[in-house]
């Protein structure tokens, strides 16, 4: 019989071409999920009774000829009869190619959207001149061929076909020869076929290879003999469809290094997702060790698939962008896959699904903070960028992990916010109220400043993560009366303002002598003079960062916060103790020339305590330091 395929396009196989240029290989995946599906058919009609005798084997082939330039996947699933090839082929199969054509005609620019739109059976035609279809149905009918060579036209004969099922014949086109090499195809289903849940056996036929046992021809020449393929290409049960509860702690890890092959680090720890209503939803999530500074270099590790068939490793719109830090598998056949990008983003299952990923790495985290603190401890450095990332990003994640959210002080102690409260209440409580919380971001830098405050009975927390900036902020509007400061943001006494503070004790005179001076010295662009009545034992001068600028100036550079600021400039006070006896030296002295050199020594001290006195005006320091031990 012959026939024309039923559609509007006349040519539709140069514009399937065309369109599907960058993403040729997935007709792979197309057939071979084709093929599984009418293996599970066949599957379910024999658990319903359907089919009496015994299935056998459900194995997939797919199959390379060189010679004869073909590609093949053979099924023994339910196979076809000729109505069906009729129906399904000609008419449903071609229906929803043209409709893809309709929707997407003169958008070609966006592979986005045409690398996800499955084309099903037709996309066969991507890559090949000529596509045979020999079927036999599981009903008792004889077998049909169906032909056709990429125009509209269509020809089917019987065949004498016995086994069951369905033998997908391509006949590769001359630009997509890749596709009968070996190596580019066990690629491919290596990438999208892995998890399939039917064994897919793959070898090339009509390939020789020496004979193993060494066998000599008539010639005295190694014989020849085919070389016998049985490789099965896939893991039809993966772990994330079994029960956790059949699951051991090496199954997890075994499976990470399944997916993961080039990746050597054990993960932290790992979720076992497993939902069946209101929407399908399974998969393995794996909390990676998150070094703090590679934060991009980690993400896309997370595996999408849809009913074991892989869909894409880039799943920034299906799941939240801080969950995309973790490593593994999710599967959902409700993730709708034939769509673009941002159609994704509004899916109302895609926002489901989310959510309840959401739900359950946060419900994890407060389960392992109850059960075993000190292991949550333990492994809390490693966590860290991604609870930050969390904590800033998704309002209901905040919600969920503020109380477990652990605070690292510079003597090694965690506490969560609620515990470091009633640490800190007394001593750092200032006289409006409020509770300001002193961190330090480089605790070797800032040694002695945190030496001063921890013997004046303040603590001091370690925060260092690249979103310090924006975090401390977070905190600062989520919690009431709650302030954070950096150390060096101000002078010690002034760090938690007392009611008691005292005025500075230089008159307006002193400071008008001595502000000259000291702006004769350093650069009164980046320092702000500043007079404050410290302790004797404090330093003469010192150099502060307010905390509000310098925050500001943080999260400019790392994006957010305060966008389109680009670099801001520094800017720095510099801190006179006018308490400090050298002060008083320094303002009685008549020598000019001594008095700016006791300035030029107290403001290099203090920015060498600082860390920021370099080059020549350091070796200019040392010079002047020698001759003054002499
Ligand atoms: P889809 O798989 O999305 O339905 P396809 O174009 O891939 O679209 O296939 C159209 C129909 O052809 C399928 O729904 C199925 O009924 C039939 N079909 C395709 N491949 C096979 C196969 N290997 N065995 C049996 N039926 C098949």
């Amino acid at each position: 019989m012959k026939g024309t395929i039923n559609v509007q396009a006349e040519n539709i196989f140069p514009i399937i071409k065309k369109f599907l240029y960058s993403d040729h290989e997935i007709f792979l995946r197309e057939l071979v999920s084709n093929a599984v599906d009418a293996t599970s058919k066949l599957k379910a009609l024999s658990r319903m009774g359907e089919i009496k005798d015994d299935v056998g084997s459900s194995m997939i082939e797919v199959k390379l000829d060189e010679k004869k330039g073909t590609l093949s996947v053979i099924d023994r699933g339910i196979g076809m009869t000729e109505e069906e090839v009729e129906k399904y082929l000609n008419q449903v199969a071609f229906s929803g190619a043209s409709e893809f054509l309709q929707k997407y005609e003169g958008k070609v620019d966006d592979a986005g959207i045409i690398g996800h739109f499955g084309l099903g059976f037709y996309s066969a035609f991507m890559v090949a001149k000529k596509v045979e279809v020999i079927t036999k149905s599981w009903k008792d009918e004889t077998a049909v061929k169906w032909v056709c060579d990429g125009s509209p036209e269509f020809n089917i004969t019987k065949s004498k076909k016995t086994q069951r099922g369905t033998e997908i014949i391509l006949h590769i086109d001359d630009e997509s020869k890749e596709f009968l090499e070996e190596g580019r195809v066990a690629g491919i289903l290596e990438k999208y076929c892995k998890f399939l849940p039917v064994e897919i056996k793959f070898g090339t036929e009509d390939s020789y290879i020496d004979d193993p046992k060494g066998a000599k021809d008539d010639k005295g020449e190694v014989k020849q003999v085919k070389k016998t393929v049985d490789n099965i290409v896939n893991n039809p049960n993966p772990l994330w469809k079994k029960q956790p509860a059949e699951l051991s702690a090496e199954d997890y890890s075994s499976f990470y290094r399944e997916l993961y092959p080039m990746t050597f680090e054990e993960p932290l720890f790992n979720i076992h997702i497993n939902v069946d209503y209101p929407f399908n939803l399974t998969g393995v999530l794996y909390f990676p060790k998150l070094a703090k500074h590679k934060v991009e270099l980690q993400k896309n590790k997370i595996q999408l698939y849809s009913n074991q068939v892989f869909i894409t490793d880039s799943v920034e719109n299906v799941v939240p962008e801080f969950l995309t830090l973790l490593h593994g598998v999710i599967d959902s056949p409700d993730i709708p896959l034939n769509v673009s990008r941002s159609y994704l983003q509004s899916d109302s299952n895609v926002k489901k699904i989310s959510g309840h990923i959401t739900k359950k790495v946060a419900d994890k985290l407060a389960e392992m903070y109850k059960n075993d603190r000190a292991d949550f401890e333990q492994k809390w450095p490693d966590m860290q960028v991604f609870m930050d990332y969390g904590l800033l990003t998704d309002e209901k994640f905040y919600e969920r992990i503020q109380p477990t959210y652990l605070l690292k002080n510079t003597k090694g102690e965690f506490k969560t916010f609620d515990e470091y409260k009633e640490v800190i209440k007394d001593a750092q409580t200032d006289k409006d109220g409020n509770l300001v919380i002193l961190y330090t971001n480089d605790a070797e830098a800032q040694h002695s400043i945190i030496s001063k405050a921890t013997a004046k009975g303040y603590d001091v927390l370690e925060m260092n993560t690249p979103l310090t900036a924006h975090l401390v902020q977070q905190f600062e509007m989520k919690m009431e009366k709650v302030n954070f400061k950096r150390v060096d943001a101000d002078a010690l006494e002034k760090l938690v303002p007392k009611e008691n503070a005292v005025e500075s004790n230089l008159t307006e005179d002193q400071k008008n002598t001595l502000t000259p001076v000291i702006e004769g010295i350093v650069d009164k662009q980046k320092f702000a003079i500043q007079y404050e009545s410290l302790d004797e034992n404090d330093p003469p001068m010192m150099i502060t960062q307010s905390e509000f600028m310098r925050r500001m100036k943080e999260q400019a550079e790392i994006g957010g916060g305060m966008m389109g600021m680009g670099n801001l400039p520094d800017s720095f006070n510099l801190v006179v103790n006018s308490n400090h006896p050298l002060v008083s030296k320094i303002l009685v002295e008549q020598d000019e020339a001594k008095r700016s050199k006791m300035v030029q020594q107290a403001t290099d001290l203090a920015l060498l305590s600082k860390g920021m006195l370099k080059g020549e005006k350091l070796t200019q320091f040392i010079e002047r330091s020698v001759n003054l031990i002499d």
